[in-house]
């Protein structure tokens, strides 16, 4: 057993989980991930050639495994794209919920840092902009997104209870639209959709008519925040709760827009119907981030979606495109 620092990582064969997995490895920690492969695939961890490196099969709504010594616990698993919202509502909320308590329970009993995953969801459709961590946000509870703006707004609610009754050290991050390679070209999220259609050259489907907002970070800028967040000293971090995003915002419409001129796509765009309780505007505040961490985003959108194109287009298998 090497002394490298073990970091435990749920949904490590996710789009984040797995950009995570690759940071620790770099850094020389031993990392496991915990993950049921269910909106995640053994491929994203495919490029990992690591003695440190475990992967394990494991839905986090079941009790972990013993892993032996733990010093950090990522709490990462769940499917994150609203088209999944409503055909694994159940699957989501429970992950949400029993998994984070899983998560919790088992930094606490491993004394180990806990970095649990929230969201910019918690804002729901938000009625302050941009969204501050104080601001307490307005989720329909009754929607079709509640399975999942609910059950992370509980898990952030088990965070405060395990700090207040255990003492653990959580660090809780609300993550914003954050994009990157190893998104599932079928993943639904508006930008793996935008730029499936546009290489395969189908139109582009704008949902409503497209002037509502949101703020997309690069893959990269997202986990250097979250790693500068989970190794910063116990008096900086611990109990802490920060938004990480970018705030460069764009309309809908114009990220089309962004996504055809990359491509030089023969492309149109077309409009549907917006999906019920969709937030109108989404721009984080970062001001916490930037002063506790000396952390912001670098990478714009034009170049995030630059660095994203290849990977789309081996996974579309459209390399003469
Ligand atoms: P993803 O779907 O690519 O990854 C989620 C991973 O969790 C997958 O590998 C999946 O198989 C795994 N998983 C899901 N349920 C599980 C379960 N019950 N047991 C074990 N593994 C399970 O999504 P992502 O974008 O990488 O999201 C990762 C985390 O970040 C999630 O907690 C999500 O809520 C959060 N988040 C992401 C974004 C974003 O823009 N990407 C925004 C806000 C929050
Ligand atoms: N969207 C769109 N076309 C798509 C997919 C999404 O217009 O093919 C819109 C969606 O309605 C929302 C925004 O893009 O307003 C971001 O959607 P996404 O599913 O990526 O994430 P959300 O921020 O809604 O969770």
């Amino acid at each position: 057993m090497s002394d490298a620092q073990h970091a435990v990582i749920t949904g490590g064969a996710g789009f984040v989980g797995s950009h995570l997995v690759d940071s620790l490895l770099d850094d020389g920690f031993r990392v496991t991930s915990l993950d049921n492969f269910g909106s995640g695939c053994p491929q994203n961890l495919a490029h990992v050639d690591s003695e440190r490196f475990d992967s394990v099969e494991h839905d986090v709504r079941e009790p972990f495994p013993e892993l032996g010594d733990v010093d950090y616990v990522f709490h990462f698993a769940s499917r994150a794209s609203p088209k999944d919202f409503a055909s694994h509502a159940v699957e989501i909320a429970l992950t949400n919920s029993e998994g984070a308590h899983n998560a919790l329970a088992y930094a606490r009993d491993h004394d180990a840092r806990a970095i649990p995953a929230s969201t910019s969801e918690i804002y729901g459709d938000p009625e302050v902009h941009p969204q501050t961590e104080e601001y307490n946000g307005n989720v329909n509870v009754r929607g079709p997104r509640a399975p999942y703006d609910e059950s992370t707004r509980f898990s952030e609610a088990l965070a405060v209870a395990f700090r207040q009754q255990y003492d653990v050290d959580i660090r809780t991050i609300r993550i914003f639209n954050t994009y990157g390679p190893r998104m599932r070209p079928d993943d639904g999220r508006v930008i793996p959709n935008f730029l499936s259609q546009a290489l395969q050259g189908d139109d582009l489907t704008v949902y409503g008519d497209g002037t509502q907002t949101r703020s997309f970070c690069y893959i990269d800028d997202l986990v250097a925040g979250i790693r500068a967040f989970a190794d910063a000293d116990l008096e900086v971090a611990a109990g802490e709760v920060i938004n990480i995003g970018n705030t460069e915002e764009i309309e809908i419409r114009e990220l089309a827009e962004v996504v055809i001129d990359a491509l030089d796509a023969d492309s149109d765009v077309v409009y549907e119907d917006l999906p019920e309780d969709d937030p109108q505007v989404r721009r984080p505040d970062i001001t916490c981030v930037k002063k506790l961490l000396d952390w912001e985003p670098s990478v714009s959108l034009k170049d995030g979606i630059e660095r994203t194109l290849p990977h789309f287009r081996d996974d579309l298998g459209s390399d003469d495109y």
